[in-house]
């Protein structure tokens, strides 16, 4: 039977659970082997150890695009339009990440492309970036229906994919975007205002928590503290790719 490349972690990862389905845990591999294998051919097999190039890394967000932008791994893949992969700078060293796609989005099949992206859009540029330059991914890649918080299945069923986008794109700093983007990534439940003003770690990489740009069109009280948390977000990035500690900086002072 012929199969393309992309094919081969989806063929591997059938054969071993068929595998393990028959012969249960102890087929060739211990349990906890079984699940790093398992683990890694869901994620599309591992990506290389060390700094990846940049061009490799468009390739390899592509090859994984094609990978799972069929996905139904949970119900949003029925009800969905489109599939919002991410979009953005492969070699992206700023790395946005919200929460799911809303109505726009999902008719787009793009994140952040309504009100809520133009104002991220000029929220971006108010700091020195443009939207080209960074990477804008959602923790969910499908829209749950009317716009309701992402159900801890869902996340569980999803969360991976991130993580493989993450693992290619290797940012150097991570801004979540909203509570459910900063709690999800956290693994808390801690509130969204203790969550802002400071800096977290997800899987290695600064992570700083700041509001959502849908939150700021509904609330425009909450302009004025992004303004402190993207401004803090920009000297943190700067501090880092000059090579010096980010938790030497300081959060602005309102
Ligand atoms: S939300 Fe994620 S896990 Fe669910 S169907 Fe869409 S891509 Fe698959």
């Amino acid at each position: 039977m012929a199969f393309s490349q992309e094919q081969l972690p989806e063929l591997l990862l059938r054969y071993f659970r068929q595998q393990r389905e028959i012969f249960g845990d102890g087929f060739v591999l211990s349990r906890e082997k079984w699940e790093v294998l398992l683990h890694s051919l869901e994620r599309g097999g591992p990506v290389p150890a060390g700094p990846i190039d940049p061009k490799k890394k468009a390739e390899l967000l592509h090859q994984f695009y094609e990978q799972i932008k069929n996905c139904q791994r949970c119900p949003l893949g029925e009800t969905r339009i489109n599939f919002v992969f991410g979009v953005g700078d492969p070699d992206a060293k700023l790395m946005l990440i919200g929460e799911a796609p809303g109505k726009d989005e999902d008719e787009q099949g793009e994140p952040f492309v309504g009100r809520a992206g133009q104002l991220l859009n000029k929220i971006l540029k108010a700091i020195q970036f443009e939207r080209e330059e960074v990477y804008i991914a959602n923790i969910l890649k499908c829209r749950p229906p009317n716009n309701r918080d992402p159900l801890p299945d869902e996340v569980a069923q999803c969360e991976p994919y991130l993580h493989r986008q993450i693992e290619i794109i290797q940012p150097k700093l991570i801004l979540a975007l909203g509570r459910v983007a900063g709690q999800t990534l956290l693994k808390t439940k801690t509130s969204l205002a203790n969550l802002r003003g400071r800096l977290h770690e997800y899987r290695g990489i600064p992570l700083i928590v700041t509001f959502h740009p849908a939150a700021l069109l509904r609330n425009p009280q909450f302009k004025r503290p992004t303004w402190y948390d993207v401004q803090y977000a920009r000297k943190v990035y700067d501090a880092i790719m000059a090579g010096r500690p980010p938790e030497t900086i300081s959060y602005p002072s309102p």
